[in-house]
C-alpha cells in the first residue's frame, strides 16, 4: 500500500517525464504537454481526447468553452474542479484540433495508465469517443455506452468506468447537453459506492535462493 504523498510525489516525477515527451511527432508542434491537473488523490477521474489550442497554450486541461460547461455541470453536482483530477488521451495538441492518430495514442497511453495507478480513482467519467474506446479496449461507440457503468480493470486498479458525452460535442447541442447532465446526476451515487473488489495483489517473487534451495530438494541434492 502506498500513502497518498507517496503516490502524489510519484505523479509529479511522472509529470517531469512527460513534460520533455518526444515519443511522438506531437512533440513538434505543441507549445506545453498539458499533464492533466487537479486533486493527485481524487476519487473523481475524467479523461478527454487532446489538448485544444487554448489548453496547450496554458498547459491546462479544459480551460477554453467546452472546460466551462464542464465547470457547470461539476457545480450543478456540488463538485468543484479542484476536487477531481482532469486528464486527456494525448497529453500534446494535435495540429489543427484533427482528430488523434492511432500512432498518437499508443505512444501516449502509457502515461494515462500510470495517471490512474498513481491518482487511484474510484470512478473515471471518459469524455466522447476517444477515451471510451482506449480504456475499455473496444471500438463500442459514445452514443450506445454513456451513462452505462462498468466495473473495469486499468493496469493493477479496479474502477468504475463512466462514459460520458464529451463536453464540446455537447456545447451545441441542446438535446445532448440534456442528456449529459441528466448523466452526470448520477456520478454522486456511483461515488458512493466506493471502488469496486481489488484484483488480488500479484505473488511477490520468490527470492532466487529460495528457487535453488527448492529445486535442490526437489532433485535429491543437499
Ligand atoms: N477537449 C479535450 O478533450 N481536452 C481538453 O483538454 C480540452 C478540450
Amino acid at each position: 500500500m502506498r500513502s497518498a504523498t507517496e503516490r502524489r510525489e510519484l505523479l509529479k516525477a511522472v509529470y517531469e517525464e512527460a513534460s520533455g515527451c518526444t515519443r511522438c511527432p506531437l512533440h513538434q508542434s505543441r507549445t506545453t504537454v498539458v499533464f492533466g491537473a487537479g486533486n493527485a488523490d481524487a476519487d473523481l477521474m475524467f479523461v478527454g481526447e487532446a489538448p485544444g489550442a487554448n489548453e496547450d497554450r496554458m498547459g491546462l486541461p479544459f480551460v477554453g468553452q467546452a472546460g466551462k460547461l464542464l465547470d457547470k455541470l461539476l457545480g450543478e453536482i456540488g463538485l468543484q474542479r479542484s476536487s477531481v483530477f482532469i486528464a486527456n488521451v494525448l497529453k500534446c495538441r494535435p495540429p489543427q484540433n484533427r482528430d488523434p492518430h492511432p500512432n498518437e495514442i499508443d505512444a501516449c497511453q502509457e502515461y494515462l495508465r500510470r495517471q490512474v495507478d498513481l491518482i487511484e480513482p474510484t470512478v473515471i467519467c471518459t469524455l466522447g469517443n476517444f477515451s471510451t474506446k482506449l480504456l475499455r479496449g473496444d471500438s463500442t461507440g459514445i452514443s450506445r455506452l454513456h451513462g452505462r457503468e462498468e466495473e473495469l480493470v486499468i493496469g493493477s486498479r479496479a474502477v468504475r468506468l463512466y462514459p460520458l458525452y464529451h463536453p464540446a460535442a455537447a456545447l451545441y447541442t441542446p438535446s445532448m447537453q440534456q442528456t449529459l447532465r441528466e448523466d452526470f446526476a448520477r456520478i454522486p451515487g456511483l461515488l458512493e459506492l466506493g471502488p469496486p473488489p481489488q484484483p488480488a495483489p500479484p505473488e511477490p517473487m520468490p527470492e532466487i535462493e529460495e528457487l535453488v534451495s527448492e529445486s535442490t530438494v526437489q532433485l535429491g541434492l543437499f
